[in-house]
């Protein structure tokens, strides 16, 4: 065991692509055991980001930040909130599995219901994975979606929300913005999906490429698009944003679907994640440019 080994963010891009190339658990489970995935983006904050600060004044003050997450569960190894890094990845849906997707008016596609538990399950081993392997390095790390206490909660702003957000941690590592249909708009698009450590790890924050958290929406950015309310089967998105309620009990409906059609058990959705401009890129020009030249995207103009 390599006790304290210095841990760069090249080390666990790597260590995670090896899980991806090399795992039994990335497969669709399908007659051809085709991989559930094949690309990743990965991306750091610090746990004494503001960001933590300024999520728990607008979900709630239920949602977590690393430094609570973090030594609720390690007790032993008490941390600072400086001396935490948040490890968020990306997980992109693959071409196939958007296509498939894209052709479906109402209920998921076989291979996109695959991915929602195969591919999921996946996820949550990388995360383990992540946690145990920084662990066994001398680095204490804790997988927030999987502790005990996580939860959801009623919250007044958004029906309902829980104590650790994936994509909230993805967006402040970096890795994109939201979309009307809640979705994250990353550089890989809105199909995706998305997981987090939080280790006792320093590691140079990923900065964050964007002026808000709706910079590379085309909705919010340049009033335009809107293509995902057309896309939902149930109208659980309007102008007005996504409809949580709505959107679960189709979710629920979809059980049986997949049971009766596919003939495993699994469930999914995710019409509004394809056949939509920000399916598998920026949408935004300006932001997707600036974000290849590594720069700021201009501020979005006020909507009229
Ligand atoms: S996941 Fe499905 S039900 Fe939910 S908002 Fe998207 S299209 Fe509508």
């Amino acid at each position: 065991m390599e006790n304290n080994a210095h841990i760069s963010g090249d080390w666990i891009r790597d260590l995670i692509w090896d899980f991806i190339s090399t795992s039994p658990h990335n497969t669709m489970r399908n007659e051809n055991e085709e991989p559930a995935w094949d690309d990743a983006l990965v991306g750091f904050a610090s746990g004494a980001d503001t960001i933590w600060q300024l999520y728990k004044e607008y979900v709630g003050a239920f949602h977590w930040t690393p430094w609570e997450v973090f030594n609720q569960h390690c007790p032993g190894e008490s941390a600072g909130a400086e001396e935490l890094t948040v490890v968020s990845w990306i997980l992109p849906q693959r071409e196939a599995v958007r296509k498939a997707n894209r052709r479906t008016k109402k209920y998921p596609s076989e291979e996109w219901a695959r991915i929602r538990v195969y591919g999921e399950e996946f996820n949550v081993a990388l995360r383990r994975h992540v946690a145990n392997s920084l662990a066994e390095r001398g680095h204490a790390a804790i997988v927030p979606m999987l502790v005990s206490n996580w939860t959801i909660v009623n919250s007044a702003r958004f029906s309902y929300a829980s104590s650790w957000s994936e994509r909230h941690a993805a967006h402040a590592a970096g890795l994109g913005t939201f979309g009307l249909c809640d979705g994250l708009i990353t550089a890989k698009g809105k199909a995706m999906r998305v997981g987090s450590i939080v280790a006792k790890i320093s590691i140079q924050p990923t900065p964050r490429p964007y002026a808000d958290h709706r910079t590379y929406s085309l909705f919010f950015a340049e009033g335009t698009c809107g293509k995902c309310i057309d896309r939902c089967p149930v109208r659980a998105i309007t102008e007005a944003g996504h409809d949580k309620e709505k959107c679960r009990q189709h979710l629920a409906h979809t059980r049986k679907y997949v049971e009766k059609t596919y003939n495993f058990e699994g469930y999914g959705c995710g019409l509004c994640q394809v056949g939509v401009p920000c399916e598998a890129t920026i949408p935004v020009k300006a932001a997707r440019e600036a974000l290849e030249r590594g720069e700021l995207p201009p501020p979005p103009p006020p909507l009229a």
